[in-house]
């Protein structure tokens, strides 16, 4: 078996380099939402974060999304992202223990 790479991306609040499947992928579409694409397939301009509750808060202090995405987000966007991020957390973190069983 050849080695594959492994394609790395930045978290935008903690700064780390880190595989793409660690990390939660937030879009802002063409319409101009911003929301968790869980799929990581959505088009629009992405930002990455791991998947840790005190990266997604440290994101809403600096502003972290917003300069990455090109656009401010609104406080209400942050709720919501959050609140769906809580959301997801538990499931985030359980396929990505399926995936480490292959290693
Ligand atoms: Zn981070």
């Amino acid at each position: 078996m050849r080695p594959r790479k492994v394609p790395l991306r930045k978290c935008v609040a903690c700064q780390e380099m880190m595989p793409k499947k660690e990390l939660i992928r937030v879009v802002r579409t063409p319409e101009e939402q911003v929301l968790i694409d869980l799929t990581g397939k959505k088009s629009g301009r992405g930002a990455y974060l791991c998947g840790k509750q005190s990266c997604f808060k440290l994101a809403r202090k600096s502003k972290a999304l917003d300069r990455a995405l090109k656009q401010p987000v609104s406080d209400d966007i942050y709720e919501q992202l959050e609140a769906d991020f809580v959301k997801i957390e538990d499931e985030f973190i359980a396929s990505k223990e399926l995936m480490d069983e292959d290693e």
